[in-house]
């Protein structure tokens, strides 16, 4: 399984109702590597991009209001299967149908308030890091426990 990178971002409503914390430790306990972190509210520049392939859907201009209406938690996490994994904790698009214990699925009633954005592919993720991140804001470390992490 390749090592790669995702962009994951808490959305305005899950910063409002205290739930960084508890999103963010989802991702360290299941043992991926934080390589970026901010908080910013984005502009609508930003946000117009990022859900660009949703310009001509009709909860287009709702979507882009809600993700600049307040701070938002940007987030770069690094692992092997990163993309597909993050997906796989994040659950399913509309809250109802997120399986339990996945974070929609666990702290999310409303697919307009669903609390998280994560990349969808190799492809996205790129796009998406290079959007909302300077390569200056990404650090390269290795965690200490590295080898209880992965096998060598
Ligand atoms: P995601 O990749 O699981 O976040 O889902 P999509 O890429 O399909 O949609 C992006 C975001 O647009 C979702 O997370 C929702 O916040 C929002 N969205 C998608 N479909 C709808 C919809 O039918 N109604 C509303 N209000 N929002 C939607
Ligand atoms: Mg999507």
């Amino acid at each position: 399984m390749a090592t790669e990178r995702t962009f994951l971002a808490i959305k305005p409503d899950g910063v409002q109702r205290g739930l960084v914390g508890e999103i963010l430790g989802r991702f360290e306990r299941k043992g991926f590597k934080l390589v970026g972190l901010k908080q910013l509210v984005p502009s609508r520049e930003l946000a117009e991009s990022h859900y660009g392939v949703h310009r001509e859907r009709p909860f287009f201009a709702g979507l882009v209001a809600f993700i600049t209406s307040g701070p938002v938690v940007a987030m770069v996490w690094e692992g092997d299967g990163v993309i597909a994994s993050a997906r796989k904790l994040i659950g399913a698009t509309k809250p109802l149908e997120a399986e339990p214990g996945t974070i929609r699925g666990d702290l999310a009633v409303n697919i307009g308030r669903n609390v998280i954005h994560g990349s969808d592919a190799p492809e996205t993720a790129d796009f998406e890091i290079g959007l909302w991140f300077q390569p200056s804001e990404l650090c390269e470390w290795t965690p200490a426990d590295q080898v209880w992490r992965v096998e060598p």
